[in-house]
């Protein structure tokens, strides 16, 4: 068989995404090792692709799919190791947790994500992200003084369309059936 040739101004611009990505993934594999170094922590080769392989995604993960989508990319790793790491990762800031309301906490990288704000549905629990670089200006920025700003993020919670529309629906099925009662 031959190689596939097409694709070739797909793969030039996959190309200069990836090397942003290296950045980043190299940034943060460095202050993993400093936080390791600085807590006297075994810097095993585990510990190391779960963070790249976290800085490899975006979007939020649970340690469920964490798992999965590692073991998608053949690498096995128990789930053990993974709560573990995922520890350590939030201890050094490389992880924020985020509590959106159920049961099952959700993490996501902390940097390399534009600032962004969570719109969480508290009937059907959908988290969406929106974008909100102007939530703070710069000038607001530079007054918070001795603290370096990595990304912010605001909980905002509420009541999305499909679920209000449900929500209308069933109220008005009620209503229709309590008057054909009478
Ligand atoms: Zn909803
Ligand atoms: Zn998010």
């Amino acid at each position: 068989m031959s190689p596939k040739t097409t694709g070739k101004s797909k793969k030039k611009h996959n190309f200069v995404t990836m090397d942003a990505n290296l950045k980043l993934r190299n940034r943060v594999n460095e202050e993993f090792t400093e936080y390791l170094t600085l807590h006297k922590h075994r810097k095993t080769p585990e510990r190391f692709a779960i963070l790249d392989h976290i800085y490899s995604t975006k979007g939020h993960f649970d340690i469920d799919s964490l798992y999965k989508s590692m073991v998608e990319m053949n690498f096995r790793v128990s789930r053990a190791t993974l709560y573990n790491t995922i520890d350590l990762l939030l201890d050094c800031g490389l992880v924020v947790k985020h509590q959106f309301g159920g049961n099952v906490s959700t993490y996501e990288r902390s940097y390399g994500n534009e600032n962004h704000s969570h719109l969480i549905c508290t009937s059907c629990g959908e988290v969406w992200e929106m974008k909100n670089d102007d939530l703070l200006t710069p000038s607001q920025l530079k007054k918070i003084r001795r603290f370096t700003v990595n990304y912010y993020s605001m909980y905002i919670y509420g009541i999305c369309s499909k679920c209000a529309h449900a929500k209308r629906m069933e109220l008005r099925r009620l209503e229709r059936e309590g008057s054909k009662e009478k």
